[in-house]
């Protein structure tokens, strides 16, 4: 497919830091394509004041043992210019992309302007990358009059066509946060049961359950691929973060859900960190060690908001109830239950604590709203949510109380349908003000087509007067967020089964700053 010559070259300095190749490094493969190797797309992420990451990488035959690259490293150039047209381009440089690495390139990108768009590109040799556009956030603590980012993930590649991506990428945002489940890790399925029998996968994923780094890079490579996903990655910065999926269903810590010796499954662990890596726009302050990963941060968007992105599967006790949804049990009560871990929790209280901007937004994977999942028999949680964590889960919610934390806003993902709801210490009993309100975004296409409503929901929503809109058609949020207002647009497709779905706001809910609890908008 391609042609490589190797021949030595002199110092390069452009991965930085203490992972530089120096002049002692094996030989760089010189760069000579029958295809363009850039079939991955562009993306960039974790924005700052002055710059952000931007990602690449090299694979002519993304599918291909090895991507169809030399087992050797490559340089690539990059480019961010101020315009799309690059004609005035404000920073260059060159990048190794590594075979250890899969021949990903992530560039640290700095002494930019704040709060301003660029557009970024990569060349290899005599090929060229198409153009990302990034925007960096305003300096810390600056007056923000407004910030609009969306939010998206689940995005099971078998269940239907990523047009909410395509749509996405339409979007004026300043970013996007993913709340993971990038990649579904089961086996391929031709077709798939529903009441009505067995049904066809819109798409199938390629080979069996993904366990090494190779099967993982392939899984990644088959989700990348897809041009409507690419649009999207180049359209804005995006703060990413894994759920379960990108290693294996609801694993938590140490423990998958099929009984494997811990040392095994943390083989398996490290795998997947490595992959979402190598696919992700992500900062050094993230390189796997081992089977962990820093992937906790914070992000400041002036004074308008503070992000803090959250871990909710490295440092978690196991599920209680057996991890049955809508199981009750006395396990859910266990006082030395972990959700976030101790390290991580006096992070954010830190966070939460020092902050001097108007919006609180912990941004992060499974629900924190605890609702009866099954009124009809008595209270019964989502054991794989925070609900299934009551300690944890009520000394969050003190904390935010007792420091009188304002404008707390929860955004989430994993249960592949929309919710709207308002966050008590106890959902059984919603008195007061509440104390935060969350936004559960859908899924891009995890669960098919899906629908609006459903005849049962409404005794479920009289069960949960805390919850405002529940919904479960396909699609992405969209946060416009000004100083006195935060509002969330939930917008949904009419079906996603073929590539002519059609997308509507189906409803738009607001918090007024100072005055807690969601608003129909
Ligand atoms: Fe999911
Ligand atoms: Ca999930």
């Amino acid at each position: 497919m391609s042609r490589f010559d190797l021949s030595r070259r002199g110092l390069l300095t452009a991965f930085g830091g203490g992972l530089a190749l120096t002049q002692t490094g094996p030989a760089l493969a010189q760069a000579a394509f029958d295809v363009n190797p850039f079939r991955l797309g562009v993306t960039a992420g974790d924005p700052q004041p002055d710059g952000f990451v931007i990602w690449t990488r090299l694979a002519p035959d993304p599918l291909a043992w090895g991507s169809g690259m030399p087992n050797a490293p490559m340089a690539v150039q990059w480019e961010v210019a101020a315009d799309r047209g690059f004609r005035t381009v404000v920073r260059t440089g060159e990048a190794v992309a590594r075979p250890e690495l899969g021949h990903s390139v992530h560039v640290e990108v700095e002494g930019l302007e704040p709060a301003r768009a660029y557009f970024y590109r990569f060349t290899v040799g005599t090929e060229r990358s198409g153009v990302g556009r990034a925007k960096t956030t305003p300096v810390v603590g600056a007056a923000m009059d407004r910030a609009k980012f969306g939010i998206l993930g689940c995005q099971a590649y078998e269940s239907g066509y990523y047009t909410a991506h395509r749509k996405i990428a339409a979007e004026d945002l300043d970013f996007i946060f993913c709340y993971g489940d990038y990649i579904y890790e089961g086996r391929g399925n031709p077709t798939y049961q529903n009441a009505a029998g067995p049904m066809e996968n819109p798409r199938v994923h390629l080979g069996g359950e993904v366990y090494s780094l190779d099967d993982y890079r392939r899984r990644y490579s088959q989700y990348t691929m897809d041009v409507d996903l690419q649009a999207s990655r180049a359209s804005a910065a995006w703060f990413a973060v894994f759920d379960d999926h990108e290693v294996d269903n609801n694993w938590v810590g140490e423990i998958d859900q099929d009984g494997t010796p811990s040392e095994i499954f943390l083989l398996r662990r490290a795998a997947a960190m490595q992959a979402f890596y190598e696919f992700m726009p992500m900062r050094k302050s993230a390189f796997p060690r081992g089977s962990s990963r820093q992937l906790y941060r914070r992000a400041q968007y002036g004074n308008l908001m503070d992000l803090s992105f959250l871990d909710t599967r490295q440092f978690r006790s196991d599920q209680p109830c057996d991890d049955k949804f809508g199981a009750s049990c006395a396990a859910i009560d266990a006082p030395e239950a972990q959700v976030l871990g101790q390290a991580q929790e006096a992070w954010l209280f830190n966070n939460l604590d020092r902050s001097t901007a108007t919006w609180k937004v912990l941004a992060q994977q499974v629900m924190m709203m605890d609702l009866n999942r099954n009124s009809s028999e008595g209270w019964s949680v989502n054991p794989d949510s925070w609900a299934g964590y009551s300690t944890p889960r009520r000394h969050l919610l003190k904390h935010l109380q007792d420091r009188k934390v304002s404008n707390a806003v929860v955004l989430t993902g994993d249960e592949h349908q929309n919710f709207a709801g308002d966050l008590f210490l106890d959902g059984r009993h919603p008195e007061g003000a509440p104390i935060a309100s969350e936004f559960v975004g859908t899924s891009i296409s995890s669960g098919g087509d899906g629908v609006d409503q459903k005849p049962e929901w409404a005794a479920f929503m009289a069960a949960n007067p805390q919850l405002k809109f529940l919904n479960s058609q396909r699609g992405y949020l969209v946060c416009d967020v000004t100083p006195e207002r935060w509002q969330t647009e939930f917008k949904v497709l009419d079906q996603i089964h073929n590539r002519d779905g059609v997308l509507t706001t189906r409803a738009k809910y607001a918090i007024e700053a100072g005055k807690p609890g969601l608003v129909e908008a």
